[in-house]
């Protein structure tokens, strides 16, 4: 189990994550990053390396 944490404030809407995500995680909402399905997130740390701002953590609990 993982838990997400965005800086949606922050986020520009680039899409990178969600784009790069292979469990479909991810979705822009409004144009910005929101966590839909967190149980499939597979903790592989794609989108937080993908992020250019740096705003995505994934933490394992
Ligand atoms: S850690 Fe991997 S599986 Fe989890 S949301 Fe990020 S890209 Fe998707
Ligand atoms: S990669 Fe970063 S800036 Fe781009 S949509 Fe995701 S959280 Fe937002």
């Amino acid at each position: 189990m993982y838990q997400i944490i965005i800086n949606t404030e922050q986020c520009d809407g680039c899409e990178e994550c969600v784009n790069i995500c292979p469990s479909s995680v991810l979705v822009l909402v409004d144009g910005k990053c929101t966590v839909q399905n967190v149980d499939d997130c597979a903790g592989c740390m794609s989108c937080v390396e993908a992020c250019p701002n740096q705003l995505v953590t994934v933490d394992e609990i």
